[in-house]
């Protein structure tokens, strides 16, 4: 992991981000690339850049390029950095889905097959309370993008239900824009104040019942579920790529690693000749967000 900003300048009226860690600061393309390097002269094959609105890194501190954002320059550098195989980035924020940084999927094949991106909430009216500057037809019309540049790319999310005000109309619309999209995957949190953000001061009449909230955090957990399981089903019998990051955490005596989509994969190897490399394993089984599996050979 390699961090890349701190701060953010973006106030969504639930996170307390802003106000405990200031505004953006983005380190120099120079100072990160270096870092990689040695990071690379290690051995080590994957990074992840690091930051609250990763994708809008140096937007008020460093000049485009070429129509090119800070944050694609830095990824374009990275790439050139040998021995790195895989690039990651998270957290990203909608708006920095930019044409460039889309593109960047086309033409920069280390760039890991999986984007992160947090939507919210599928409705207009909550986004807008939220203080999220995009629409639900913004957002899904970006998701389309981003998978016609990457066809096999997964993309994943963040969603929060029971936010002051959301109605049971505005939860639906949340439903439809998952069942539209088909994320890979979704973290669902149900919404709790947070002391200090502007959330947590709206009106106690607008407040949803805790009762309300756990019947729309597990709807649309079963939603999800019902739409990522099958997805690592459709994987048994087939390799993918991975890299393995050690012993897996539920038994150590076998071996985890992760897909270029960050799916985990877990297997019998052995730790001298599998760990921190990047191979392929034929999937045999697919439990639970998890695949399992026999490695092929090493790359
Ligand atoms: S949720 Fe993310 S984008 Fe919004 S204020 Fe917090 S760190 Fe910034």
């Amino acid at each position: 992991f390699v961090s890349i900003m701190q701060g953010c300048n973006m106030k969504c009226t639930f996170c307390i981000v802003p106000y405990t860690r200031g505004g953006e600061r983005g380190r120099p393309i120079a100072d990160i690339v270096e870092e990689v390097k040695r990071l690379a002269d290690r051995g080590v094959k994957e990074v992840t850049l690091l930051g609250q609105i990763v994708n809008l890194y140096g937007r008020h501190e460093f000049p485009a390029e070429d129509g090119k954002s800070p944050f694609v320059q830095l990824l374009e550098a990275v790439h050139e950095v040998p021995g790195i195989q895989r690039i990651r980035f998270t957290s990203p924020h909608p708006i920095g889905y930019k044409k460039d940084l889309i593109d960047a999927f086309t033409y920069l094949p280390k760039l890991a097959e999986h984007v992160h991106l947090p939507v919210q909430s599928g409705s207009d009216a909550i986004l807008k309370r939220m203080h999220r500057p995009y629409t639900a037809a913004k957002f899904t019309e970006l998701v389309q993008r981003i998978r016609a540049a990457r066809p096999d790319i997964a993309v994943t999310t963040d969603v929060i239900v029971g936010f002051p005000g959301e109605t049971e109309e505005h939860y639906l619309e949340t439903r439809r824009l998952f069942e539209d999209i088909r994320f890979d995957n979704a973290f669902v949190f149900r919404y709790s104040k947070r002391r200090g953000t502007p959330a947590a001061e709206m009106e106690e009449a607008t407040q949803v019942p805790e009762r309300v909230k756990e019947e729309r955090n597990q709807d649309l957990l079963a939603l999800v579920n019902s739409i990522a399981l099958p997805m690592y089903d459709a994987l048994v019998g087939k390799e993918v790529e991975i890299l393995c990051e050690g012993p897996s955490k539920t038994n150590e005596a076998r071996l985890t690693g992760r897909t270029g989509s960050n799916r985990i994969v877990v297997f019998e190897g052995s730790r001298d000749r599998h760990v921190g490399e990047i191979f392929r394993v034929r999937i045999t089984e697919a439990a639970n967000f998890t695949l399992f599996g026999d490695p092929v050979l090493l790359a």
